[in-house]
């Protein structure tokens, strides 16, 4: 190999001000993480840039391992050499002739960040420039728009030299925005909710609602396979709650006029997910919630649901198309396991017609016949937790084509 680190630039993190520290030191544990089983590497987070220097370990995997890590805008293969002319020409040739092709044009730019160095940036671009020409016959300059752009920034304690641009993930490292729940039911909109926030620096744990017998095995696992797609992009782990959710169910079917059970049914799910929330810690909701999409997400029952809590609840495909959501799906491979025709606890119970615009003061009426609060309790207290994290042929390959 040619190159002896990885350049990674921030993005948006280097518009973060003060926060800035904190959000380095958490890229740098996602990076860390993610590469933990390279020894050698070394993970460096400095305000600008980070560097990952690779000590003799193997660069274009670990490229592979990381570019999915949200809170990369991009990054590069790089050597730095001495300040001294002849390596530097060496180390430029060697690093150009690893993506040269026949027929690419070419610039150099160089940046002169010691100022006593005895080249200035022209006199940089015109060394380097004629070394390339010189030995790679029919190689060509192109200022405006090159096919390779050399980059020589020559630094006091030696001179960083790259030329590949990989473009990264995007987002704010996970972590950098708190912590928060996600109700993650087996169908399509949720996975793609949840990736969404854990995009913009949401570290989430999952919440599900389970009612056996009248949902299966099969359907659990569902979206334990779903939840094993999302840990790559939650930092590497998942934790998943399964809420045991059948004498809930059950009793709402008793109690409820049948119009209403859908509301009541989502105000529970949502009291006990605050619950959740509140004893593992975070200061938000996630759902797959889109307006319109179905009787539950009509404006008017979200209002008359949304009355159990003042928790934020993220709603990060509110306004989304579901052939944009699908499209989504596919794109982070969720989409696939979550078409698989197995129940949930929410169409097992569906009513023939819920009610799309409920009366908040009529849910209210009705619920207060009966006493849930034992009953979500000892739902939390059921509940089993799972420690998720992703499935070790997913983190090699197929985050390639994720991002
Ligand atoms: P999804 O495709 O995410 O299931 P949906 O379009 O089928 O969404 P609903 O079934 O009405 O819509 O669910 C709306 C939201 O409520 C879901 O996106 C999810 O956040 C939450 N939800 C639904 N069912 C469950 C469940 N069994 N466990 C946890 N959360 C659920
Ligand atoms: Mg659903």
């Amino acid at each position: 190999m040619n190159y002896d680190r990885i350049l990674i630039r921030y993005g948006e993190i280097s518009t973060k001000g003060r926060n800035r520290n904190k959000f380095v030191e958490k890229l740098k544990r996602s990076i860390q993480r993610a590469i933990v089983d390279y020894p050698n590497a070394k993970v460096q987070g400095k305000r600008e840039r980070m560097h990952i220097v690779l000590n003799g370990d193997n660069g274009d995997e670990i490229i592979q391992r990381i570019k999915g890590i949200f809170g990369i805008s991009s990054l590069s293969p790089a050597v730095k050499t001495s300040n001294e002319i002849e390596e530097m020409k060496e180390a430029a040739l060697k690093l150009f002739q690893r993506v040269y092709t026949e027929g690419s044009t070419f610039k150099i730019s160089a940046r002169r960040a010691d100022k006593t160095y005895f080249l200035d940036t022209n006199e940089l671009n015109q060394t380097f420039g004629a070394h390339l020409l010189k030995n790679i016959p029919g190689l060509k300059v192109d200022v405006k728009k090159p096919d390779i752009n050399l980059q020589i920034e020559v630094r006091e304690e030696g001179t960083y030299l790259s030329c590949e641009n990989i473009p990264g993930a995007g987002g704010l490292p996970i972590g950098s925005s708190g912590k928060a729940m996600l109700m993650l039911s087996g169908g399509i909109d949720s996975p793609v909710s949840g990736f969404l926030s854990m995009k913009r620096g949401l570290e989430l744990e999952a919440v599900h609602f389970f009612s056996p017998p009248f949902t299966s095995e099969r359907s659990k696992q569902k979206v334990i396979e779903l939840a094993e797609k999302l840990s790559y992009a939650n930092g590497g782990y998942f934790t998943l709650h399964i809420v045991p959710f059948t004498a809930i169910q059950q009793l709402i079917q008793k109690q409820v006029p049948e119009n209403y059970t859908m509301t009541t049914t989502r105000r529970l799910m949502l009291r006990i997910t605050d619950a959740l929330r509140e004893k593992f810690g975070g200061l938000a909701i996630v759902t797959g919630e889109s307006l319109g999409q179905v009787a539950s997400q009509t404006i008017e029952s979200m209002y008359a649901i949304n009355d159990v809590t003042n928790t934020p609840i993220l709603r990060p495909l509110i306004t989304m198309d579901k052939t944009d959501i699908i499209k989504i799906a596919q794109d982070i491979d969720t989409h696939d396991i979550s078409i698989q025709p197995y129940e949930d606890c929410c169409t097992v119970f569906v009513p023939s017609s819920p009610k799309t615009k409920p009366k908040k003061e009529k849910v209210q009426y009705y619920e207060s016949f009966v006493d849930f609060e034992p009953l979500i309790m000892e739902a939390v207290e059921g509940t089993e937790t799972i420690q998720i994290s992703p499935k070790k042929e997913q983190e090699a390959d197929s985050l390639d084509e994720l991002f």
